[in-house]
Formats: C-alpha cells, structure tokens, sequence
C-alpha cells in the first residue's frame, strides 16, 4: 500500500489497482452498487502524480459526469486508499479520445475536481485542511423549514468567535447539505476572518492521522497541532468509532480543544446517541452542546434548490435554460435527497447537450425513466382518486362517473393531473382508471390545472395539501 514518501510514477499496476479496488468498495458503501457499476467502473486509475490521481475513461462524456456528480466522493474514497492523493483528474484514455458528438461544441476539459484551491492551511505546523468545494457557500445555500435551524447554527459560528455552542453537530440523512454547511462556515471564515485558523476534515482523514501519530508515537505533536486551530470541523464522524485507543485520543483532544474555547463542528448522519460503537461518554459529550437535525428538504425547499442551482449553472453558461414546469416536475418527484435531485439536473443538461434538444417535460421523462423509477413513492392511480375524492368530499365513483358537472369534473381534473406528476403511468392508462375517458382528455385536465395553478391561489393549495397527503409528508 502506498505511504506518504511514494510519490510519481514509483506505482506497479498491480498497486494501482489494489488502491482502486480499495477505493471502489468504499464507494460501494457511500453511493451504492448500481450507481458504481454504471459510473465508477468504467473508469480506472492510471497514474498518481504526486497528490493528483490520474483517471482515465473511454469518452468525454463520461469523464465530465464522473467527475462532476462523483468527483468528490472518489477523492475521498481514494485519499483513504492512498493518503498522499489530495486532488483526482478524470481523462479520456488514448483508445477513446476526447470527442465530440455531431452538433456539439468540444468544450474544454474542466479542472481537476472541487478540492481545486490549497485554500485553509493551518500554517507552517503540518496540520492541513481538506480542501473547500467553492460551491459551497452560504449564498448558494438555500434556507426552507427543514433545515434552517441548522443554517442558523452554521451562520453563527461562522459569524461569532465565542463559542457559544461547543459542539455544534448537524445531523441528517445524506445528501442533505451538512458538508455544505461546513464548507460555506469555512469560506465565511477565510473571508471575514483570515486570522482564525480553521481546520476541516473528513472523519476519515481525521482518523488517518490519528492512527498515524499513534505509529509514530507522537500523539502529543498532533494534540500540539490541533491547539493552534480556533475553529475543528470534522465531517462524517459516524466514521469516527473505531477502535478504543483512537475513540480515547479523539475523546482527550476533543475535551482539551472545549477547554481551550476552540469551536468545533461536527456532521454525521445520524445523531450521537445513535452512533454505533462511540462510547457513552463520547456520546455524552457531543449531545453538550448544540445539536441540530437537518430535515428531508420539503417540495418548496426542493424547488427553491433548484432554481438555485440553475442560477449558479447560469453563471458559467449564460445562455442555460430549462422550462420552469420541469423543475417543479423534478421537485414533486424527487424527494429523496438534495444530491439525487442535484443529479437529475446535471443528466439532463448532459442528454440535452448529446441530443441537441430542448429540455421539456417529455425530454425529461425520457431521460430520466430509471431514476424516476427507482425514486418512485409508488403512489397509485386508486390511491389519488381517494384521496382527492376525500378532500372534495365526493364519492369515488364520481370521478369515474360520466357526470360532468363542475363540482365533479374540477376535481377529475385535478386527479388526472396528479396522476400524471406523481406516476409513472402512461395518459391512456391514467384516462383508462378514470372511467375509460380518452387520453386527450388527460392532457386537457392536465393543462387545465397548470393554467389554474398560476392563477387561482386556491387552487395551488389544495393541490399542494393533496400532494403532501399522497406522498406521505
Ligand atoms: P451531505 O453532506 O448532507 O450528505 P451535501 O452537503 O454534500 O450533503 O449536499 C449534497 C448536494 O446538495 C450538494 O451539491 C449541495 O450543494 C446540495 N444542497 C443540499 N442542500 C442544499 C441547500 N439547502 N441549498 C443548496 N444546495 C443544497
Ligand atoms: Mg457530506
């Protein structure tokens, strides 16, 4: 295995692919096993030049997505394969150039992945932060309900130097925004305030280093290091339980660092009573200070998301632009996190750019069938006439009953069209569960419903109560 004097080009193959496969399986765990057979597999590790691993795949395409949806994660999984590798460039290997698709401008090979600026160093004592993702900023984080206890934490550290609450740990599922959070308390600091030294780490790093100075026998150096540090972010640290002389060292440095008034922020997925295999008193003492959950962002956080991360899209390429129904689309649909919306998007700019065509709500679909299908709440057409016949306190059979009616039909219409948001199902089927009607007439519900949704406010709040009801939230 690699170690930290091992620099460029001293790798035999056989080396370079048992840090890859090593590399792999921690992906595996974080991004699961489909998403690295489709993505992460097709791509090798080719060279490691000094802190940059070389990677190499077979088209452009597939470089950009890489790197641009898993960049992250892979530098991290493969700085815990091999700690020397601090930055990961994603290339085309020879046998399949870097092309382009007819019709489509060759656009410049982006930079080596996020962790792009050496930014907050802790000076000259050997203590070194991981990198800042530059997107992750306070500004292009977007505050709705679900999270904004945590962003109000986040802002306050990042603001005050007194430490009032020590720690603050953010908790959440994944994807939520915790390491955007961190990140952005970083850049607040490094702009406001370049004299706190901050240091931010992965639990993983944090461990790799811990165990390193404990090989070494210096386990006093690193507490001497991590005392020039006013503010410590470790991110993850449900990585952190590991063996009990590690837990004892995190434990003293961490009470040492409290003592001293340095502010600490922790993230991890979920709270410290939960974390498997942390000692009580651990567990004890992270719950002294601010502890603060991120919820699943709702549809409006969703939605407000997106148009965020179009706006920061906009920056780079002015000319972007993408039908507003779609986003909504995206944001009734995709509930489950934040990176796999974030995904959704970057995709269909992707298939927009290969197809050459406008991105509307049929592209969509097309595009992204498989990830709709696994996100999918399974919410059935029986289930919508239910629940919408309850909210209008009509019967069932009346929105399949040949009535037409207003006080009937309105709320037909309103069923079709949320049949069509929140399933998979095809018009003729969904005209099928509403008393054999003609699939023309489910377009025409569904128009019906977009237009009156923009102008009656009424309207747009039973719809958006129903679908709450439906998915559950
Ligand atoms: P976590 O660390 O909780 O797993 P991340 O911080 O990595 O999640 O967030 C995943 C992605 O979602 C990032 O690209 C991040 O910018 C984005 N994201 C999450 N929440 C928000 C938000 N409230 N506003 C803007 N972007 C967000
Ligand atoms: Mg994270």
């Amino acid at each position: 295995m690699a170690n930290g004097e091992n620099t460029a080009g001293g790798y035999t193959p056989e080396e370079l692919e048992k840090i890859w496969n090593t590399a792999i399986s921690g992906a595996e765990l974080e991004l699961g096993q489909e998403c690295v057979n489709q993505w992460i597999k097709p791509v090798g590790l080719k060279r490691i030049d000094k802190d940059l691993a070389i990677l190499a795949t077979s088209t452009s395409f597939l470089a950009d997505w890489v790197e641009r949806n898993y960049g992250r994660e892979l530098l991290r999984h493969l700085h815990a394969a091999a700690p020397q590798i601090n930055r990961i460039d994603v290339t085309v290997s020879k046998t399949g150039q870097r092309h382009a698709l007819p019709g489509l401008a060759v656009k410049p090979a982006p930079e080596p992945v996020a962790l792009r600026k050496p930014i907050i160093e802790t000076g000259g004592d050997g203590l070194h932060s991981s990198l800042l993702d530059p997107r992750f900023s306070f500004s292009s984080f977007v505050v709705g309900k679900p999270n904004e206890l945590a962003h109000a934490a986040a802002r306050r550290v990042a603001e005050t130097a007194d430490a009032t609450f020590n720690p603050v740990f953010l908790y959440g599922g994944v994807g939520l925004g915790k390491t955007h959070l961190m990140h952005a308390i970083g850049w607040h600091l490094a702009e406001h305030h370049p004299k706190r030294k901050v240091l931010y780490l992965s639990a993983e790093q944090f461990m790799y280093r811990f165990v390193q100075a404990i090989r070494q026998r210096d386990t006093l150096a690193f507490k001497t290091q991590f005392r020039a540090v006013d503010v410590l972010m470790i991110d993850d640290v449900q990585f952190i339980a590991d063996t009990d002389s590690t837990q004892e060292e995190f434990f003293h440095t961490f009470n040492a660092l409290i003592d001293q008034k340095k502010q600490i922020v922790i993230s991890a997925d979920r709270s410290p009573d939960r974390i498997d295999g942390l000692e009580d008193r651990i567990k004890s003492r992270l719950q002294q200070g601010l502890v603060v959950d991120i919820h699943p962002a709702d549809y409006e956080l969703r939605l407000g998301i997106l148009h965020q991360k179009i706006e920061d899209m906009r920056r780079s390429d002015p000319e972007i632009e993408i039908d507003p129904k779609v986003l909504e689309f995206l944001a009734h649909r995709i509930s489950t996190n934040v990176r796999v919306l974030e995904g959704a998007l970057i995709r269909l700019f992707a298939f927009a750019a290969l197809v050459n065509r406008r991105i509307d709500l049929e592209m969509t679909q097309e595009c992204l069938a498989d990830l709709l299908r696994t996100v999918e709440r399974k919410v059935t057409i029986e289930e919508i006439k239910r629940v919408v016949s309850n909210h209008f306190n009509l019967r069932m059979s009346d929105l399949t009953s040949a009535r037409r009616s207003r006080m009937v039909a309105r709320p037909r219409q309103v069923a079709m069209y949320l049949c069509k948001m929140l399933t998979q199902k095809s018009l003729p089927e969904i005209g099928r569960g509403f008393g054999n009607r003609d699939h023309t007439t489910v377009i025409h519900a569904v128009k019906v419903i977009e237009k009156l949704k923009e102008s009656d406010s009424q309207m747009a709040e039973d719809i958006e109560v129903l679908r709450r009801n439906l998915e559950g939230r």
